[in-house]
């Protein structure tokens, strides 16, 4: 039987510790803090709760009346918007803990470090050490917030990660985000909609870079309507302090200081591979500024050492992207030959309205010098959409001149994370226009404006001028 030894419990050791189980080895996970990592605990659930909370306030707030649902005195009642989401939070880490039982997955508290090529010690809660070593080690310790070397930002108290935007207990009156980047933008959301003032930041002349352009638009535009300021070409220089929590002070396009104060400050210009502690170089594990270097089987230049999610160099730092290399790092173990493919990874933003992407851009395609084809249809066109949210957004499918295979699909709007499965699907299977446009699709959803779309890059929409 192999021995596996995972380290890290986030959605990609914990499914790597399951699917090598499956597969009959013999697995230990070291964990030194919470099972679910970043994502189940400080990360994706817990803003998906704050965001859900927000959708609510907001739908009551600005549609209530128009579909004749009238609550007078609708009010966020903070500590209870974070209490909801520390109980999903539990049920969910909860549930990681009883499948790794059910799996026969042992589990260790502890930190895990290398102290040879294959070897490793894992220091526990009461100040044992344990010397372990296996068939095979995976290496998903994750990755952490990052913290600029901003002048004055580090010492005032007043600026925050995400980690600390989802566990504040007062509701801030006004926020300054720096990046507008995923992270930013999410919680700037959440945030806007609670009645929080928001200024974003972003030193660069766009946001959401990995969103299509027509895409970005649409958001942007939403949440400008929710009050959000944006000041792009603003990269910040030093954060001061003020009496009312923290002075932000940036160069401006034009060159000049300008500043902005605001009761906390959310700090969110991306995140670095969590790899410190785990002594990389003393397990011989190539990697670029912490960042684990692997191939698409997912494994280190050391044999036998395999590295997954956002520990590693190059790959999207996201939880299904951990939990699908994970998969791929087990198979490989266990003898199976499996390479990880990102050609079907979708990228979800849950800003208002949210968005999704799969595939190739039109840029991208361009780029390529790929001749493409492109279809849209706007959710205002589709019936369930104007229900549920008055019809904002848009479905772009972008498809191979010749064939018509689906190379992108790009959605913003009503259930767009959710919508954006089809794409990937249709993508995996190397599926066609005509193969969407003959797949019935079911009325009333917005599943219809796939179908729609397709049709549109054929030139026979039905519900919209082709
Ligand atoms: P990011 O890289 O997406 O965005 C950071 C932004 O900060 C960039 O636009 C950058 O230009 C800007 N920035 C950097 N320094 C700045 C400065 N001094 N002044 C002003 N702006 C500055 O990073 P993120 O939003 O922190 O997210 C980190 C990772 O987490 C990403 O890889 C993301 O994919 C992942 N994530 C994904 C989701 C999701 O899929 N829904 C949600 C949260 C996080």
């Amino acid at each position: 039987m192999k021995n596996i030894i995972v380290i890290g419990g986030g959605p990609g050791g914990y499914v790597a510790a399951i699917r090598a189980a499956q597969l009959g080895a013999k697995v230990t996970l070291v964990e030194r803090e919470h099972l679910g990592g970043t994502c189940l605990n400080i990360g994706c659930i817990p803003t998906k709760c704050l965001l859900h909370s927000a959708e609510l306030m907001e739908s009551i707030r600005k549609e209530g009346a128009m579909l004749g649902v009238e609550a007078d005195n609708v009010r966020i009642n903070f500590p209870q918007v974070m209490a909801h989401k520390n109980e999903i939070s539990k049920k969910l880490t909860g549930g990681v803990a009883a499948l790794l039982k059910m799996n026969k997955v042992t589990k260790v508290d502890g930190e895990a470090k290398f102290t040879a090529p294959g070897k490793i010690s894992v220091k526990k809660p009461d100040g044992s050490v344990e010397n372990m070593t296996a068939d095979a080690i995976i290496l998903a310790t994750g990755s952490v917030n990052s913290t600029p070397p901003i002048p004055g930002l580090r010492e005032n108290p007043n600026c925050i990660d995400s980690t600390g935007a989802l566990s504040l207990e007062k509701l801030p009156k006004s926020m300054v985000v720096i990046g507008a980047g995923v992270i930013g933008l999410e919680l700037a959301c959440a945030y806007a909609a609670f009645g929080t003032k928001i200024t974003v930041v972003e030193a660069l002349d766009h946001m959401l870079p990995m969103l299509d352009g027509d895409l970005t638009k649409i958001g942007v535009a939403h949440m400008k309507k929710m009050g959000m300021e944006f000041n792009l070409e603003c990269p910040v220089q030093s954060v001061e302090n003020s009496p009312v929590g923290a002075k932000v002070v940036c160069r401006n396009k034009a060159g000049q200081t300008v500043s902005f104060e605001a009761e906390k400050v959310l700090v969110a210009v991306g995140r670095r591979a969590n790899t410190a502690s785990l002594d990389l170089e003393a397990g011989g594990i190539k990697n670029d500024r912490g960042r684990i270097l692997v191939n698409d089987r997912m494994q280190t230049n050391v044999p036998g050492v395999y590295a997954i999610g956002d520990c590693v160099f190059g790959r999207a730092q996201l939880a299904h992207t951990a939990s699908a290399m994970g998969e791929v790092a087990a198979e490989n173990i266990m003898g199976m030959d499996v390479l990880y493919d990102e050609s079907t990874n979708p990228t979800c933003v849950y800003i208002e309205p949210e968005a999704a992407s799969v595939g190739l851009t039109e840029e991208q395609c361009k780029a390529k010098g790929l001749e493409y084809k492109v279809g849209r249809f706007p959710m205002s066109a589709n019936g369930k959409a104007l229900i549920l949210n008055g019809g904002e957004g848009l479905v772009k499918i972008i498809a191979g001149k010749k064939y018509g295979e689906v190379l992108g699909m790009h959605i913003i709007g009503p259930r767009a994370t959710d919508l954006i499965a089809e794409g990937a699907l249709a993508i995996r299977l190397e599926a066609t226009l005509d193969e969407l446009i003959s797949t019935i699709h079911s009325h009333p959803t917005v599943t219809e404006t796939m179908r729609e779309a397709a049709l549109h890059a054929e030139k026979r929409a039905i519900h919209t001028k082709n």
